[in-house]
């Protein structure tokens, strides 16, 4: 029997690992769940595994909290334990985080094949931690599951061709067409903050490039107030604690709350008459839920959306390009494209490992 260990440590992680699971355990595939412990708060890390039915984690090892070298470093030691003792048939690793790459090198070393979701993305900004995770990562796997025909042209670039590459869409589209109605029927998040629907514009900021740089941060802060209309903003972990370490402050129109569930997450991207981001996977869901977007950075991965125009992208330099690229983006339309498959990816995932010659 194929024995698999997926490697998870953030959010987006447990998010796009939810349907591959239940993919594996719907062919039969014993997998078992290892969490570095990168995100470790309820409502970063429990709320995901209960709502969206991923089994526990077997292995927990409660690494967070350092800085990239020292989390990467001891989550590479300790994840070559568990394989060690486990001798699984694969890693999974999903992403760009230093558990993505702690993962495959731990795994690589022990000539344990590992499979990337999501590879063959780039942004061409080494400055960012997780272009170096992904790059890195995608130069020791040995399968690579890219989630768009651009993704697997960057790898092509870089040397990386062949069957090990396979364009199986992105699992984000899987969940989103997953659980998308299911927010629609179940999420509360509304009625329990008192929005009207359309009446609000949805935020998230949480990119180091973003956060660690006072006059970033403070341009996007007073870009949102110069944008003046009603914002909703679950606040990340580590923009909370730059803001008090900057001595900075959200403005009144900006309403903060606690990081949500992915059902409540997904409630308010529906909802939303504009997305403000950072993230790459709020980005799509945007798109998903076609939802005009502003991207709030110097580059980003998912570049059709940005051709597409369903993605605004800006960068947060000055207060009056924020503001000015979200009033202008409130009320636009894309084209309808069609880049991320046909949200089939975790079934075709499986499939292919399965099928792979390496086992
Ligand atoms: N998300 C969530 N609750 C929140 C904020 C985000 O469930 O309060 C979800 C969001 O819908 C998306 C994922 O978290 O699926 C994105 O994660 P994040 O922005 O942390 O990382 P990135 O996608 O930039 O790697």
């Amino acid at each position: 029997m194929t024995k698999v260990i997926t490697i998870l440590g953030a959010r987006p992680q447990f998010i796009k690992a939810a349907v591959v699971s239940h993919a594996f355990a719907a062919h039969g595939i014993q997998e078992s769940i290892l969490h570095t412990g990168q995100h470790f708060d309820a409502n970063m890390s429990d709320v995901f595994f209960e709502e969206l039915g991923i089994p526990k984690p077997d292995f927990h090892l409660g690494i967070g909290g350092g800085s990239h070298g020292q989390n990467t470093g001891r989550m590479v030691e300790a994840i070559e334990k568990v394989l060690l003792e486990q001798r699984p048939d694969w890693v999974l690793v999903y992403g760009d985080t230093d558990s993505t790459l702690a993962g495959a090198l731990a795994a690589v070393k022990l000539h344990i094949p590992v499979a990337h979701v999501e590879a063959g993305l780039r942004s061409f900004n080494r400055r960012m931690p997780e272009e170096i995770n992904r790059v890195l990562t995608d130069h020791a796997v040995s399968l690579l599951f890219a989630p768009t025909q651009r993704a697997v042209a960057h790898l092509a670039n870089e040397g990386i061709v062949g069957a090990s590459v396979i364009n199986v869409g992105d699992v984000m589209f899987d969940v989103a067409l997953h659980y998308g109605e299911r927010a629609k029927n179940l999420s509360s998040v509304l009625e329990r903050l008192d929005l009207e629907p359309k009446a609000y514009t949805l935020a998230t900021i949480h990119r180091a490039e973003n956060t660690d740089d006072p006059a970033r941060l403070d341009a996007i802060l007073s870009g949102f107030a110069a944008f003046g209309k009603t914002i909703v903003l679950p606040l990340h972990p580590r923009t909370r604690a730059r803001l008090s370490g900057f001595g900075l402050q959200f403005p009144s129109n900006v309403r903060l709350i606690d990081p949500v569930g992915y059902l409540d997450m997904v409630s308010l991207e529906q909802n939303a008459n504009l997305i403000a981001t950072d993230s790459g996977g709020v980005q799509k869901e945007a798109f998903f839920h076609r939802i005009p977007c502003v991207t709030l950075r110097d580059e980003t991965e998912w570049t059709e959306l940005v051709e597409a125009r369903w993605n605004h992208l800006v960068s947060p330099d000055t207060a009056e390009h924020v503001a000015s690229a979200m009033l202008a983006s409130l009320g636009s339309k894309g084209s309808e494209i069609q880049p991320y498959g046909t949200g089939d990816a975790s079934s075709l995932i499986v499939r292919s490992l399965i099928e792979s010659p390496l086992l």
